[in-house]
């Protein structure tokens, strides 16, 4: 188990939730204000989804490089991710962003539903998607919101497509996908073993789980933990969060009672293979 543990922040989303909670950040300049709080916390890593200004999902790479170049000013080498997520987005543009190169993007290598809609991802778009990523250099995060998204990352590898070292994640609590049950991570984690043997893994707890997925990953000895307002607004069942910052200045006590120390974006970097900022 390593020392330090990768705190990665999910900023905004796609889900708009401004009403809901003023804290989520939608312009660019918004994001990269949230994500430098963020930093300063103890995030090493900031997953970003953008947006239009009327708050539904953009796939805009001038949006993306923006902000790309706002982290890379005032958070030094902190690990920029894009999403490559499909809600509310043309499947066409969902990869137009990655010429950019960013230094990470997520990728669901499998369908599966959400609350109200199918989250589409055919064999055909994930090898697209890990197409591009494989030549622009950029590594991916494997979204695990079902048991066979870990095989669906290994015939990529299989495939040529990406190398043996992806970085794992796994949701848990979104509705109609995988339930956050603390026996189901072990299933998921023995599977990951035994199929993708060189990855590193983290997990996200979707709404009222986020805390407790938190817990039990870092039990486990994970490499990372995520939190941010994309997964969850509010702070216990009655608050809500005030920033990105507060979920993960949380994380960062979370990290300590398990004895972990915050990774630094360098020690971030080396964890999970990828290049000195
Ligand atoms: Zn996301």
């Amino acid at each position: 188990m390593a020392e330090s543990c990768v705190i990665s922040v999910a900023i905004t989303g796609s889900v708009p939730r401004k009403k809901d909670n003023p804290a989520v950040p939608i312009t660019v300049a918004e994001q990269v204000e949230s994500t430098h709080a963020a930093f300063e916390a103890g995030a090493a890593l900031v997953h970003v989804h953008v947006r239009n200004d009327d708050e539904t999902p953009s796939s805009d790479p001038e949006k993306f490089g923006r902000f790309r170049d706002g982290v890379r000013q005032h958070c030094p080498g902190m690990i920029v991710q894009f999403s490559t997520g499909g809600r509310g987005r043309d499947q066409a543009a969902r990869g137009n962003a990655l010429e950019l190169r960013p230094d990470m993007a997520s990728l669901s290598t499998g369908s599966v539903n959400f609350p109200t809609i199918v989250y589409e991802n055919s064999p055909a778009l994930v090898t697209d998607l890990a197409t591009k990523m494989q030549r622009f250099s950029v590594l991916p995060e494997i979204e695990v919101f079902d048991l066979s998204h870990l095989h669906g990352a290994r015939r990529l590898i299989d495939a040529g497509l990406m190398n043996e070292r992806p970085h794992v994640q796994f949701v848990m609590g979104v509705k109609n996908a995988m339930p956050a049950e603390e026996h189901l991570l072990d299933i998921l984690l023995t599977e990951m073993r035994r199929v993708l043997p060189h990855a590193t893994w983290t997990g996200a707890g979707i709404g009222r789980f986020q805390a407790v997925v938190m817990d039990w990953v870092l039990a486990r000895g994970a490499h990372g933990v995520r939190t941010g307002l994309e997964d969850n607004i509010r702070v216990g069942k009655d608050r809500l969060a005030a920033s990105n910052a507060e979920l993960a200045s949380l994380a960062t006590e979370a990290l300590a009672k398990h004895g972990r120390t915050v990774a630094t974006p360098a020690q971030a970097r080396a964890m999970l293979g990828l290049a000195a900022a």
